[in-house]
């Protein structure tokens, strides 16, 4: 049975102090058992205080992105080490904000997904494409591509780290989301892809989540569908009352 999983991405918001607030209410919204992983990605400056927080919970932490590099003269970047020695076990890779506004490319994403796996760190890898490319008809054309590019050189033991989430560009922060028709039907896709390069083993056990504009509204809909398996949050990640009614929509 793949891994039903909800990770709340913050982005650039919520200070220590906030961070503190939405940690506390999460913990006790969620502390009964829910059927998925939850986890919460803060941003770099309260990811010790969140991870010292959430321990003993069953709310995991996760960092928003990391320098491909292992140390080094890297101003203001943060590395693989830095994250594990704070007791940090999964990253975000290639979210679609990463790649508009700090070029970060599918050949870029591989070396931070070989970087991330030598330290044994679970990576969520994000991709999907923009509006102009599913208008063109071409969006399975460029998930292939983004999926190839970054992925496809691993080899079938490191798959077992890797939970992937599409993320149509369009859905993201918009208010628009994939219907639940074109995600499963996108999802249904990548588990094909990936069978196709791998095995129908891989395909079938790699967690795969939504990501887009997933609020308490949709999210029964769209976790429901058989090849989406759970989400990655944005907006309403925020909120405790919004993000805990997503992690337990299933
Ligand atoms: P959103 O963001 O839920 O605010 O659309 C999703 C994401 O960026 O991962």
């Amino acid at each position: 049975m793949r891994a039903k999983i909800v990770a709340g991405n913050w982005k650039m918001n919520k200070n220590l102090a906030d961070t503190g607030v939405l940690l506390s209410e999460l913990k006790e919204k969620l502390n009964t058992s829910t059927e998925a992983q939850v986890i919460v990605a803060p941003t770099f400056t309260n990811l010790y205080y969140a991870f010292e927080e959430l321990k003993g919970s069953n709310i995991g932490v996760a960092a928003q992105n990391m320098h491909q590099a292992e140390s080094g003269a890297f101003t203001g970047e943060i590395s693989v080490d830095m994250l594990s020695s704070i007791g940090v076990k999964t990253v975000i890779l290639g979210h679609s904000e990463r790649r508009a506004y700090f070029g970060e490319t599918d050949e870029l994403l591989a070396e931070k997904v070989t970087t991330a796996l030598k330290h044994g760190m679970t990576i969520i890898f994000c991709f999907g494409e923009e509006l102009e490319e599913r208008k063109s008809d071409n969006h399975f054309n460029v998930v292939e591509s983004q999926l190839k590019n970054a992925l496809f050189k691993l080899d079938s033991e490191a798959w077992k780290q890797i939970v992937l989430a599409y993320e149509p560009v369009w859905a993201i922060g918009t208010g628009e989301t994939a219907s639940p028709e074109q995600a499963q039907e996108m999802h249904a896709f990548i588990r094909k892809t990936i069978a196709e390069a791998y095995t129908t083993e891989i395909a079938e056990e790699v967690s795969i989540l939504y990501g887009g504009s997933v609020k308490p509204n949709n999210a029964k809909e769209i976790f429901a569908k058989p090849d989406v398996d759970g989400g990655l949050i944005g907006g309403a990640s925020l909120d405790a009352e919004s993000f805990s009614a997503i992690a337990t929509s299933f």
